[in-house]
């Protein structure tokens, strides 16, 4: 039979070919390394972790990553049982021995044997192949960026992503902050009252300003420097060094806005908040792209009158990444609309961290065996961790209201991107739930039904292939 073609052996690549293999497809798995490294790589091993050996939390129970990893063992994901096999003690966290854990995925895949692995460069997928999966993660090699560019167009394809941080909308205090648009200006899809608005006062303004010129900052890796700030996507900080009103100028500017909280009074900053999701869960701060420390931005974050107690879906980041801009080129599987014999995963479609990029992988090497038998892909629902993710990559994302830089950015899986559910109000003895405890019940609620939805797509999807 003809193979599906699988380029990119890290975390995503190797669990495509395993669930393509084990669907009983043979595949052809093409790696560079050892021929050519990344500059983050330092093995010849398959999945190789290349920073942290964290898989973060494995508790299914109340976070979104736990979820992930009791989905992706129901599907006997290869990723989860050598990370299993190799653990380390971590408390709740799965982390694992690192040359263990890409040893055993190099075996398991050399021994399979449906699968064919090719050490090789790809410069560009060659027009005979009828399905390939392109999954060459954050640090694709030039040659095969430069062919992935000339497919999809020059602007959907980024070198770097300038994440600004997002925040979850319900942790936001709206007795402080309020909703409305510049000039009330309504875009295209737009109310006039798009934005959150957090207003500061000259003091707040200069307190905060002081704050990130001292800030801790994460420094740029050395191979990173070589175009560290581009077009529009300065760094606050690096602003705020450029004058202490820069900012005020440009991300902060308080103008064509009226606080209702107290409309007399104007404000001398304000920091305006974006829907980032359909679903309206998260909002990201704009133009907010930074370096600063992960611990340094909540704490600054939150002096910002109205963010005091926001609850952050990501951290603000300035990293080399190749990804992709997913909500308009890939389909619904994950294949290119342009070119369809052409799928991608991992990160290079806008996940973020190991564990997601193998899920997606894995997804990806489901959906290309399914349509090798001749059968629609069904999808996981979007209440699953695999669905919410892919829902994120796919079509969870909106448009930019105004004509702003697009904002589709890679993310980790977080509740924010699971469709809302009403928190229950009774806990088991039937006492009322407020604060801590009610926001620990809705994410119990949330796992449960992620799970139970999960198992019930799971058996269509066994039925499907077994009819
Ligand atoms: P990768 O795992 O990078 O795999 C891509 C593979 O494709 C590589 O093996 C590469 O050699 C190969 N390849 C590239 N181009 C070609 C080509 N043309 N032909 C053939 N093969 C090719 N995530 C975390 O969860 N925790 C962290 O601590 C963390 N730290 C990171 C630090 C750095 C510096 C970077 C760059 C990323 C980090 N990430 C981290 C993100 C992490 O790399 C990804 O989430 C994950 O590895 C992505 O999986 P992937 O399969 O998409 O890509």
């Amino acid at each position: 039979a003809t193979p599906i073609h699988i380029v990119g052996g890290g975390l995503a690549g190797s669990e495509a070919a395993w669930q393509a293999a084990q669907a009983g497809v043979p595949v052809v798995l093409h790696e560079m390394r050892p021929l050519r490294t990344t500059e983050a790589h330092r093995s010849d091993g398959l999945a190789e972790l290349v920073c942290s050996n964290s898989f973060r939390s494995d508790d299914a129970e109340t976070s979104a990553i736990g979820v992930l990893h009791a989905e992706m063992r129901r599907l006997g994901s290869l990723i989860m049982a050598c990370a299993d096999a190799h653990q380390v003690p971590a408390g709740g966290a799965l982390a694992v021995d690192r040359e263990g854990f890409s040893a055993a995925v190099t075996g398991a895949l050399d021994a399979h044997p449906l699968i064919d692995i090719r050490r090789e460069e790809l410069g560009a997928p060659p027009a005979d192949w009828d399905s390939a999966i392109l999954a060459t993660g954050p640090l694709t090699s030039p040659a095969l960026a430069e062919a992935i560019r000339e497919i999809t167009g020059e602007a959907d394809l980024a070198f770097f992503d300038a994440i600004a941080p997002i925040v979850h909308r319900d942790s936001i205090d709206l007795r402080v902050a309020w909703f409305q648009s510049r000039y009330d200006k309504a875009g295209p899809g737009g109310s006039g009252a798009d934005y959150i608005n957090c207003p500061l006062d000259r003091d707040q303004y200069a307190a905060f300003i002081d704050g990130l010129l001292a800030g801790d900052k994460t420094e740029f890796k050395d191979w990173e420097t070589a175009t560290p700030y581009f077009d529009g996507c300065l760094p606050i900080e690096v602003m705020a060094e450029r004058g202490r009103e820069t900012l005020r100028h440009g991300p902060m500017k308080p103008f064509g806005l009226t606080n209702p909280h107290n409309p007399t009074v104007k404000a001398y900053a304000i920091v305006q908040l974006r829907q980032d999701n359909k679903l309206g869960t998260l909002y990201n701060m704009v133009g907010f792209q930074t370096k600063l420390r992960h611990a340094e931005q909540i704490r600054l974050f939150r002096t910002i009158p109205g963010l005091a107690n926001a609850e952050f879906a990501r951290l603000g980041g300035i990293h080399r990444n190749t990804f992709l801009n997913s909500p308009k080129l890939l389909d619904a599987t994950l294949r290119l609309k342009a070119a369809p014999r052409l799928r991608f995963a991992g990160q290079i479609t806008g996940c973020e961290g190991y564990v997601e990029s193998a899920a997606i992988g894995g997804l990806a090497g489901r959906f290309a065996a399914a349509e090798r038998a001749g059968e629609q892909p069904l999808l996981p629902p979007p209440t699953t961790a695999h669905g919410a993710l892919l829902n994120h990559i796919t079509g969870g994302h909106i448009e930019t209201i105004d004509a702003g830089p697009r904002s589709f950015q890679p993310m980790n899986v977080n509740f924010g991107l699971f469709p809302p559910l009403a928190a229950p109000t009774r806990g088991p003895d039937g006492e009322r739930l407020r604060g801590p405890a009610k926001a620990l019940a809705r994410k119990r609620a949330l796992c449960a039904r992620a799970l139970a939805d999960f198992d019930g797509w799971r058996a269509g999807a066994l039925k499907a292939a077994a009819e």
